[in-house]
Protein backbone atom coordinates (compact mmCIF):
# COMPACT_ATOMS: atom_id res chain seq x y z
CA UNK A 1 0.00 0.00 0.00
CA UNK A 2 1.22 3.13 -0.85
CA UNK A 3 1.22 5.93 1.67
CA UNK A 4 0.32 9.34 0.99
CA UNK A 5 2.66 11.34 3.71
CA UNK A 6 1.52 15.10 4.42
CA UNK A 7 4.53 16.01 2.91
CA UNK A 8 3.65 14.44 -0.27
CA UNK A 9 1.04 16.29 -1.13
CA UNK A 10 2.22 19.68 -0.29
CA UNK A 11 1.08 21.96 2.63
CA UNK A 12 -2.25 21.76 2.53
CA UNK A 13 -3.42 23.68 6.00
CA UNK A 14 -7.09 23.20 5.70
CA UNK A 15 -9.62 19.76 5.12
CA UNK A 16 -12.17 20.95 2.96
CA UNK A 17 -15.12 18.95 3.40
CA UNK A 18 -18.82 19.37 1.06
CA UNK A 19 -20.07 23.09 2.13
CA UNK A 20 -22.49 23.28 4.49
CA UNK A 21 -26.13 24.43 3.57
CA UNK A 22 -26.38 27.93 3.28
CA UNK A 23 -28.79 28.58 6.14
CA UNK A 24 -27.16 27.74 9.48
CA UNK A 25 -28.23 25.55 12.02
CA UNK A 26 -27.94 26.87 15.58
CA UNK A 27 -26.15 24.86 18.58
CA UNK A 28 -27.92 24.73 22.05
CA UNK A 29 -26.01 28.20 22.67
CA UNK A 30 -27.60 30.24 20.21
CA UNK A 31 -24.76 30.67 18.09
CA UNK A 32 -24.80 29.43 14.57
CA UNK A 33 -23.79 25.88 14.64
CA UNK A 34 -20.94 26.94 12.02
CA UNK A 35 -19.70 29.68 13.94
CA UNK A 36 -19.18 26.94 16.88
CA UNK A 37 -17.77 24.67 14.63
CA UNK A 38 -15.57 27.10 12.90
CA UNK A 39 -14.51 28.29 16.68
CA UNK A 40 -13.69 24.66 17.65
CA UNK A 41 -11.75 23.65 14.43
CA UNK A 42 -9.14 26.57 15.17
CA UNK A 43 -8.81 25.49 18.57
CA UNK A 44 -7.35 22.25 16.87
CA UNK A 45 -3.64 21.83 17.21
CA UNK A 46 -1.41 21.67 14.88
CA UNK A 47 -0.49 18.23 14.88
CA UNK A 48 -4.15 17.03 14.56
CA UNK A 49 -4.65 19.69 11.25
CA UNK A 50 -1.35 17.18 9.59
CA UNK A 51 -3.53 13.82 10.90
CA UNK A 52 -6.45 15.55 9.95
CA UNK A 53 -4.55 16.04 6.04
CA UNK A 54 -2.96 12.74 6.08
CA UNK A 55 -6.49 10.43 6.80
CA UNK A 56 -8.07 12.84 3.84
CA UNK A 57 -5.59 11.47 1.49
CA UNK A 58 -5.65 7.71 2.27
CA UNK A 59 -9.44 7.05 2.33
CA UNK A 60 -9.17 3.78 2.01
CA UNK A 61 -8.02 4.25 6.13
CA UNK A 62 -4.97 3.60 8.25
CA UNK A 63 -3.32 1.89 10.66
CA UNK A 64 -2.43 3.96 13.91
CA UNK A 65 0.99 3.19 13.48
CA UNK A 66 1.15 4.19 8.97
CA UNK A 67 -0.60 7.58 10.17
CA UNK A 68 1.86 8.28 13.03
CA UNK A 69 4.10 7.29 10.44
CA UNK A 70 2.43 9.30 7.75
CA UNK A 71 2.11 12.24 10.14
CA UNK A 72 6.08 12.23 10.77
CA UNK A 73 5.23 11.53 14.88
CA UNK A 74 8.44 9.53 16.19
CA UNK A 75 7.63 6.26 18.44
CA UNK A 76 8.06 7.86 21.34
CA UNK A 77 5.03 10.13 21.13
CA UNK A 78 2.92 7.31 20.42
CA UNK A 79 0.50 7.29 23.64
CA UNK A 80 0.28 10.98 23.46
CA UNK A 81 -0.73 10.44 19.25
CA UNK A 82 -3.69 7.82 19.75
CA UNK A 83 -4.97 10.24 22.50
CA UNK A 84 -4.34 13.04 19.74
CA UNK A 85 -6.43 10.96 16.66
CA UNK A 86 -9.30 10.07 19.70
CA UNK A 87 -10.03 13.91 20.03
CA UNK A 88 -10.39 14.71 16.67
CA UNK A 89 -13.54 12.78 17.44
CA UNK A 90 -15.31 15.52 18.71
CA UNK A 91 -15.97 16.85 15.53
CA UNK A 92 -15.36 14.35 13.00
CA UNK A 93 -16.57 10.68 12.12
CA UNK A 94 -13.43 8.70 12.95
CA UNK A 95 -14.39 5.09 13.48
CA UNK A 96 -11.73 2.61 13.45
CA UNK A 97 -12.44 -0.25 11.14
CA UNK A 98 -11.08 -4.29 11.24
CA UNK A 99 -9.83 -4.56 8.01
CA UNK A 100 -8.00 -8.03 6.98
CA UNK A 101 -7.26 -8.58 10.44
CA UNK A 102 -5.90 -4.69 11.57
CA UNK A 103 -7.67 -1.92 12.75
CA UNK A 104 -7.65 1.03 10.83
CA UNK A 105 -8.62 4.84 10.99
CA UNK A 106 -11.41 5.97 8.80
CA UNK A 107 -12.14 9.93 8.25
CA UNK A 108 -15.56 9.82 7.24
CA UNK A 109 -16.72 13.62 7.58
CA UNK A 110 -17.97 16.03 9.90
CA UNK A 111 -20.28 14.95 12.67
CA UNK A 112 -23.39 16.39 12.22
CA UNK A 113 -24.15 19.21 15.16
CA UNK A 114 -25.62 17.34 18.27
CA UNK A 115 -27.11 19.44 20.71
CA UNK A 116 -27.27 16.82 23.26
CA UNK A 117 -31.12 15.79 22.83
CA UNK A 118 -32.06 12.51 23.99
CA UNK A 119 -34.75 11.14 21.83
CA UNK A 120 -35.81 8.44 24.41
CA UNK A 121 -35.14 10.00 28.02
CA UNK A 122 -36.11 7.96 31.05
CA UNK A 123 -39.26 8.15 32.41
CA UNK A 124 -39.52 9.36 35.78
CA UNK A 125 -41.23 6.27 36.82
CA UNK A 126 -38.28 4.23 35.76
CA UNK A 127 -35.81 6.83 37.26
CA UNK A 128 -37.54 6.46 40.47
CA UNK A 129 -37.59 2.67 40.42
CA UNK A 130 -33.84 2.72 39.71
CA UNK A 131 -33.23 5.13 42.28
CA UNK A 132 -34.88 3.29 45.18
CA UNK A 133 -33.13 0.15 43.63
CA UNK A 134 -30.11 1.66 44.60
CA UNK A 135 -30.73 3.01 47.69
CA UNK A 136 -30.35 6.67 46.61
CA UNK A 137 -26.66 6.49 46.61
CA UNK A 138 -23.96 7.11 43.74
CA UNK A 139 -23.21 3.51 42.30
CA UNK A 140 -19.53 4.46 41.56
CA UNK A 141 -18.45 6.20 44.88
CA UNK A 142 -20.98 5.80 47.62
CA UNK A 143 -22.05 9.84 47.96
CA UNK A 144 -25.95 9.75 48.65
CA UNK A 145 -27.55 13.49 49.04
CA UNK A 146 -28.50 13.49 52.53
CA UNK A 147 -24.69 12.74 53.78
CA UNK A 148 -22.88 14.72 51.14
CA UNK A 149 -25.04 16.96 49.39
CA UNK A 150 -24.77 15.65 45.88
CA UNK A 151 -27.31 15.57 42.81
CA UNK A 152 -28.29 12.05 41.75
CA UNK A 153 -28.47 10.80 38.32
CA UNK A 154 -29.59 8.11 36.41
CA UNK A 155 -26.65 6.77 34.04
CA UNK A 156 -26.88 4.06 30.92
CA UNK A 157 -24.16 1.54 31.69
CA UNK A 158 -23.11 0.94 28.78
CA UNK A 159 -23.96 4.01 26.98
CA UNK A 160 -27.33 3.73 24.28
CA UNK A 161 -24.73 4.74 21.16
CA UNK A 162 -22.83 1.18 22.56
CA UNK A 163 -25.86 -0.51 21.75
CA UNK A 164 -26.39 -0.72 25.50
CA UNK A 165 -30.51 -1.72 26.56
CA UNK A 166 -33.20 0.66 27.87
CA UNK A 167 -33.84 -2.21 30.42
CA UNK A 168 -33.14 -1.64 34.53
CA UNK A 169 -30.92 -3.76 34.23
CA UNK A 170 -28.31 -1.44 31.93
CA UNK A 171 -29.41 1.84 34.48
CA UNK A 172 -27.67 3.08 37.84
CA UNK A 173 -27.59 5.81 40.13
CA UNK A 174 -24.19 7.90 39.86
CA UNK A 175 -24.07 11.70 41.65
CA UNK A 176 -23.03 14.41 39.01
CA UNK A 177 -19.08 14.11 39.66
CA UNK A 178 -19.14 10.52 38.57
CA UNK A 179 -21.41 10.97 35.61
CA UNK A 180 -19.80 13.44 33.93
CA UNK A 181 -16.24 11.71 34.12
CA UNK A 182 -17.55 8.94 33.30
CA UNK A 183 -19.42 10.88 29.67
CA UNK A 184 -16.10 12.57 29.45
CA UNK A 185 -13.80 9.40 29.30
CA UNK A 186 -16.51 7.68 27.34
CA UNK A 187 -16.30 10.36 24.57
CA UNK A 188 -13.13 9.92 23.24
CA UNK A 189 -13.90 6.17 22.59
CA UNK A 190 -16.04 5.23 19.39
CA UNK A 191 -19.45 3.77 19.49
CA UNK A 192 -19.58 2.03 16.55
CA UNK A 193 -16.33 0.29 17.52
CA UNK A 194 -17.77 -0.55 21.27
CA UNK A 195 -20.97 -1.87 19.70
CA UNK A 196 -18.78 -4.28 17.88
CA UNK A 197 -16.85 -5.34 21.41
CA UNK A 198 -20.18 -5.44 23.28
CA UNK A 199 -21.09 -8.32 20.74
CA UNK A 200 -17.98 -10.56 21.99
CA UNK A 201 -19.64 -12.93 24.69
CA UNK A 202 -16.55 -13.80 26.03
CA UNK A 203 -14.82 -12.25 28.34
CA UNK A 204 -11.55 -13.04 26.79
CA UNK A 205 -12.51 -11.90 23.61
CA UNK A 206 -13.84 -8.63 24.42
CA UNK A 207 -10.83 -7.74 26.52
CA UNK A 208 -8.29 -8.99 23.70
CA UNK A 209 -10.11 -7.03 20.79
CA UNK A 210 -10.09 -3.65 23.24
CA UNK A 211 -6.28 -3.89 23.13
CA UNK A 212 -6.35 -4.82 19.61
CA UNK A 213 -7.95 -2.04 18.65
CA UNK A 214 -5.35 0.47 20.42
CA UNK A 215 -2.62 -1.86 19.64
CA UNK A 216 0.66 -0.77 20.80
CA UNK A 217 -1.09 1.59 23.01
CA UNK A 218 -1.25 2.11 26.68
CA UNK A 219 -5.05 1.66 27.64
CA UNK A 220 -6.21 2.55 31.04
CA UNK A 221 -7.43 -0.13 33.70
CA UNK A 222 -10.39 1.59 33.53
CA UNK A 223 -11.69 0.96 30.32
CA UNK A 224 -11.06 -2.78 30.20
CA UNK A 225 -12.62 -2.91 33.51
CA UNK A 226 -15.62 -1.48 32.19
CA UNK A 227 -15.32 -3.89 28.90
CA UNK A 228 -14.59 -7.22 30.59
CA UNK A 229 -17.72 -6.36 32.88
CA UNK A 230 -20.48 -4.69 30.65
CA UNK A 231 -22.16 -7.92 29.10
CA UNK A 232 -21.64 -10.21 32.67
CA UNK A 233 -20.12 -9.24 35.57
CA UNK A 234 -16.29 -10.62 36.42
CA UNK A 235 -15.30 -11.47 39.60
CA UNK A 236 -11.37 -11.24 38.71
CA UNK A 237 -11.55 -9.94 35.29
CA UNK A 238 -7.21 -9.25 35.68
CA UNK A 239 -7.04 -12.82 36.49
CA UNK A 240 -8.72 -12.99 32.44
CA UNK A 241 -6.61 -10.33 31.48
CA UNK A 242 -3.71 -13.13 32.65
CA UNK A 243 -5.08 -15.99 30.85
CA UNK A 244 -4.62 -14.08 27.55
CA UNK A 245 -1.21 -14.59 28.20
CA UNK A 246 -1.13 -18.56 28.64
CA UNK A 247 1.30 -19.87 25.92
CA UNK A 248 -1.89 -21.72 24.06
CA UNK A 249 -3.50 -18.13 23.90
CA UNK A 250 -0.40 -16.34 23.27
CA UNK A 251 -0.68 -12.40 23.78
CA UNK A 252 1.72 -10.48 24.37
CA UNK A 253 0.70 -8.05 27.27
CA UNK A 254 2.72 -5.46 29.06
CA UNK A 255 1.48 -3.81 31.95
CA UNK A 256 2.58 -0.97 33.91
CA UNK A 257 1.29 2.20 36.90
CA UNK A 258 0.68 5.48 35.13
CA UNK A 259 0.42 8.71 37.01
CA UNK A 260 -2.99 10.43 36.10
CA UNK A 261 -3.96 13.61 37.85
CA UNK A 262 -3.37 12.44 41.69
CA UNK A 263 -3.91 9.03 41.44
CA UNK A 264 -1.70 5.76 40.39
CA UNK A 265 -3.73 3.64 37.75
CA UNK A 266 -2.95 0.22 35.96
CA UNK A 267 -2.25 0.35 32.41
CA UNK A 268 -1.89 -2.06 29.52
CA UNK A 269 -0.38 -2.97 26.27
CA UNK A 270 -0.73 -5.72 23.83
CA UNK A 271 2.12 -5.98 21.66
CA UNK A 272 1.37 -8.76 19.14
CA UNK A 273 -2.02 -10.16 17.95
CA UNK A 274 -2.93 -14.01 17.05
CA UNK A 275 -6.44 -15.30 16.73
CA UNK A 276 -7.83 -16.32 19.66
CA UNK A 277 -9.00 -20.38 20.37
CA UNK A 278 -12.66 -20.83 20.27
CA UNK A 279 -13.54 -21.29 24.01
CA UNK A 280 -10.61 -19.06 25.14
CA UNK A 281 -11.50 -20.26 28.58
CA UNK A 282 -11.99 -23.67 28.05
CA UNK A 283 -8.13 -23.66 26.42
CA UNK A 284 -6.88 -21.93 29.78
CA UNK A 285 -8.69 -24.14 31.87
CA UNK A 286 -7.18 -27.14 30.16
CA UNK A 287 -3.42 -25.10 30.23
CA UNK A 288 -3.64 -25.06 33.99
CA UNK A 289 -4.40 -28.49 34.73
CA UNK A 290 -2.03 -29.52 32.13
CA UNK A 291 0.66 -27.07 34.37
CA UNK A 292 -0.61 -28.46 37.65
CA UNK A 293 -0.27 -31.73 36.88
CA UNK A 294 3.55 -31.00 34.94
CA UNK A 295 4.44 -29.34 38.89
CA UNK A 296 2.71 -32.11 40.33
CA UNK A 297 4.96 -34.85 38.54
CA UNK A 298 8.16 -32.56 39.57
CA UNK A 299 7.97 -32.84 43.03
CA UNK A 300 10.12 -35.85 44.71
ZN1 LIG B 1 -20.27 9.36 42.59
Amino acid sequence: MRLLTYSSFGRKTHVVFKKRKSHPRRGSNGYPTEVVVNMLKSALRQGQQIILNVLEANPQGLTLQELRQAAGVGPHEQGQFGRRVRELRAWYNLPCIKKNGKYVYILKGEKPNNDGFDPEPISPTQAARIRNRDGYRCQSCGKTPGEDGVKLHIDHKIPRSWGGSREDSNLWTLCSECNEGKKNLFASYDAEQMKQLMKYQSVHKRIAELLHMYQGQWVDSDLIEFVANAVDWQQDWQKRLRELRYPVIGLDIESRRAKRGTRFISQYKLNNWVVLPNDPSAASRHYEQERAKANRSKKP
